[in-house]
């Protein structure tokens, strides 16, 4: 069950946007592309990348703007690209809510290295994060591990299942469409056959709530999708 880590790459420029995404899926990570600020927007929420690489100058939307956007709704680290190197560039990008920076021509071998280590740090520091429980541990998550628990006896979840209920407890009380759901359980553009998602939420619940009938953490939204309500 082992999740390869999700990376948004926003960036206008095609060629750096492409060398960049060559390197990170060489060394395992997914990858989606937006090429401005809107389209970063969008695909954020769709996907839920574990960290995003943002470029400063875009677009229509600035870098600055969707940098904000991002820290109004998550934690997801933010590693800005800024082809500047004055100073108040760089604290500028940090007050944002910015993680890190990297200032053009840059090596990709390098930010490879960089979002490798904030990807370790963004584990290690939250580390409330990384396991949570809920109702005297009767259903227990460790996200590094990527093992869940209900009632003390593990649960198999397939790849599907564990990111949709990923996603739902990120975000709790935040209602998720079946469309955002299919996205991220399928990973990559799917335009199919929503009620996939219904059957991929019937398995969650029969998994992890007492009573599925009755369900306590995945609840309907009603014409909408679901929710973490725990
Ligand atoms: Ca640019």
């Amino acid at each position: 069950m082992a999740d390869s880590k999700k990376i948004l790459i926003v960036e206008d420029e095609e060629k750096i946007a492409e060398a960049i995404e060559a390197y990170l899926k060489n060394s395992g990570y997914e990858t989606s592309r937006a090429s401005n600020g809107r389209d970063a927007i969008t695909i954020f929420e769709k996907k839920m990348p574990d960290l995003v690489i943002l470029d400063l100058m875009l677009p229509e939307i600035s870098g600055e703007e969707v940098c904000r956007h991002i820290r109004r709704t998550s934690r997801t680290p933010v590693i800005m690209l800024t082809a500047k190197v004055a100073e108040n560039d760089r604290v500028q990008g940090l007050d944002i809510g910015a993680d890190d920076y990297i200032t053009k021509p840059f090596s990709p071998r390098e930010l490879v290295a960089r979002v490798a280590a904030i990807l370790r740090r963004s584990s290690e520091k939250d580390p409330l994060f990384s396991k949570m429980s809920w109702n005297d541990s009767d259903l227990e998550i460790d996200i590094i591990a990527s093992t869940v628990r209900k009632s003390g006896i593990s649960v198999s979840l397939t790849p599907s299942e564990y990111r949709i209920l990923l996603a739902l407890i990120k975000h709790p009380g935040r209602t998720f469409t079946r469309e955002e759901l299919i996205g991220i359980s399928l990973g990559d553009d799917y335009d199919g056959y929503d009620r996939i998602v219904d059957s991929h939420i019937k398995n969650l619940r029969s998994k992890i709530e007492t009573d599925s009938a009755n369900p306590q953490y995945i609840l309907t939204v009603r014409g909408i999708g679901y929710k973490f309500g725990a």
